[in-house]
């Protein structure tokens, strides 16, 4: 069989320290259970060409390596939860090799779940099926709502049990990513004194992602371009009330994807120390604690990158410490531009902050739904009051509602246009993947194998901005007996 994909190997091709060769551990019976068409076609892989659901599952469990692969697990470290951890690494993950795309663009392909690697430490090296079904349906709601974000490839069930708090069916899922190069990467070789090993790796990660920073390489620069794609993305998580769980510096992407969904969720009634993660009991990465996590993580990694910025430590650290204390204000300066457009706002006003958090705290006080708040404001704006009914104390809502309609007023935007217009309706979705449809659909296919569910649910939220009559169960939040309050990691 000729390959699936056209590889590149640029990863392999770095010293043996970054990497280690390893090949999957095949598995029993592999079935395919979800197959990303669209995402396919993007890499030149063609489904039909290539085989039936036998072949597909057979390839996508890892039972089968494509040819032209060079099956590699990854070297990192991490913070985990403010701990340094200098010996984490793909412990469950495989990388085949990097895809050139149809735009020509380098895709990391990765089998996660695929067996053990020398980083597994005392890991099996697999997957549960409920944390791969999450990370594909959630990894892909992200990308439809236009946030930068690892993509989910395939899913396939093992056929064979996993051993977590009780025995789980074991799935793999194939991720595809701009890369999988994390903060904690620079970390491992700044963790060894390896400066060499730094310097390699910001050269890789310069030509493959920053290819601005690149002539002459300043280091300087790719700290400042991490940075600004960092911040852009915390500021689309907040717009959307998403609340990735685990942001330990193992868990950060350079590239400015959102990686590693584990127990990652979106907040419904709005409130800012909103925690799902059944890990994280201090509320470190709750949801309006992402924002002061970001320039923690960055610090991190510009600690790995000192040697390289300057030959005396002191100008180094003045150099980064340049970068980093321009984060909040960047990070703010997202975060308004994008909710000023959530309100249908085209100017700056010196008061819009003030809008927005006014509109904010009445939607804590009156536990209202982030999303669905959003999404009905564009009605709201043509006369149909029902955004109000979100509000136990409606009136809370109507003080602010006359703000907005001044506002909207004296930049010169009709509410009547605005709430026709698809201004609105394309900035706030409709439906998202809330936690308890999440939830139910990974119990229908673990409890009865039926993964009708899942993909009804996926086809919703990956088709998020236009509402439809038929969706409409999808886009209200969970009553108090459906609400899921905590979400598992499942490792
Ligand atoms: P995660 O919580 O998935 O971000 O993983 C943190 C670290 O633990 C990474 O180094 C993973 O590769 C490793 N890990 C997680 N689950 C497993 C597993 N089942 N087997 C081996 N390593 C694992
Ligand atoms: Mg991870």
């Amino acid at each position: 069989m000729s390959t699936p994909f056209r590889f590149v190997h640029r990863y392999a091709a770095l010293p043996a320290s970054f990497h280690a060769a390893v090949e999957p551990t095949p598995v029993a019976t592999p079935t395919l259970l979800a197959f990303n068409t669209a995402l396919a076609a993007e890499l030149g892989f063609d489904r039909t060409d290539y085989g039936d659901d036998a072949a597909l599952a057979a390839l996508f469990s890892g039972n089968r390596v494509p040819t032209g692969a060079t099956p590699i697990a990854l070297a990192y470290a991490g913070h985990q939860f403010g701990n340094f951890v200098p010996q984490l690494g793909d412990g469950r993950a495989i990388l085949m090799g990097e895809v050139e795309d149809l735009q020509g663009r380098l895709r990391d392909i990765q089998w996660k779940g695929a067996g053990r690697t020398p980083y597994s430490r005392g890991g099996d090296g697999r997957a549960a099926l409920g944390p791969v079904l999450r990370e594909y349906l959630v990894s892909e709601a992200m990308h439809a709502l236009g946030v930068p974000t690892t993509r989910a490839l395939a899913a396939v069930a093992t056929g064979e049990p996993v051993y977590r708090d009780t025995p789980l069916p074991g799935a793999v899922l194939t991720r595809v990513a701009a890369s999988h190069i994390r903060i904690g990467t620079f970390q491992y070789f700044a963790a060894r004194g390896d400066t060499d090993g730094v310097r390699q790796l910001a050269d890789h990660v310069i030509a493959r992602h920053y290819p601005t920073a690149a002539e002459p390489a300043t280091y300087l620069r790719l700290l400042e371009q991490i940075a600004d794609r960092q911040c852009a993305l915390i500021a689309r998580w907040l717009q959307l009330g998403f609340i990735h769980g685990v942001m330990n510096t193992d868990n950060v992407a350079v590239s400015g994807e959102t990686l590693d969904y584990g127990p990652c969720a979106f907040m419904e009634a709005f409130a800012p120390d909103t925690v799902f993660s059944a890990i994280d009991r201090q509320g470190r990465y709750a949801y309006g604690e992402q924002p002061r996590i970001l320039p923690w993580n960055l610090a991190r990694l510009a600690e790995t990158l000192l040697p390289l910025l300057d030959p005396s430590e002191d100008r180094a650290i003045e150099k980064a410490m340049g970068v980093l204390n321009t984060v909040p204000t960047l990070l703010a300066a997202y975060w308004l531009e994008g909710f000023r457009r959530k309100l249908g706002l085209t100017t700056a006003e010196d008061g819009d902050t003030a809008l927005i958090q006014s509109l904010l705290q009445a939607m804590h006080q009156g536990a209202a739904d982030f999303t669905l708040t959003f999404r009905q404001l564009a009605a709201y704006a043509a006369g149909d009051t029902r955004v109000r009914q979100g509000f136990k104390d409606p009136q809370a809502f109507d003080a602010w509602g006359i703000d907005w309609r001044a506002r909207l007023a004296r930049e010169g935007t009709d509410p009547a246009q605005l709430a026709l217009g698809a201004r609105l309706r394309r900035v706030n979705p409709a439906y998202i993947p809330r936690n308890h449809r999440v939830q139910e659909v990974i119990s229908a296919a673990i409890e009865g194998g039926d993964l009708a569910p899942f993909q009804r649910l996926l086809a919703v939220v990956t088709q998020p901005w236009e509402d439809r009559e038929a969706d409409a169960a999808y886009a209200v939040p969970a009553t108090a007996a459906e609400r899921i309050t905590q979400t598992f990691c499942g490792t």
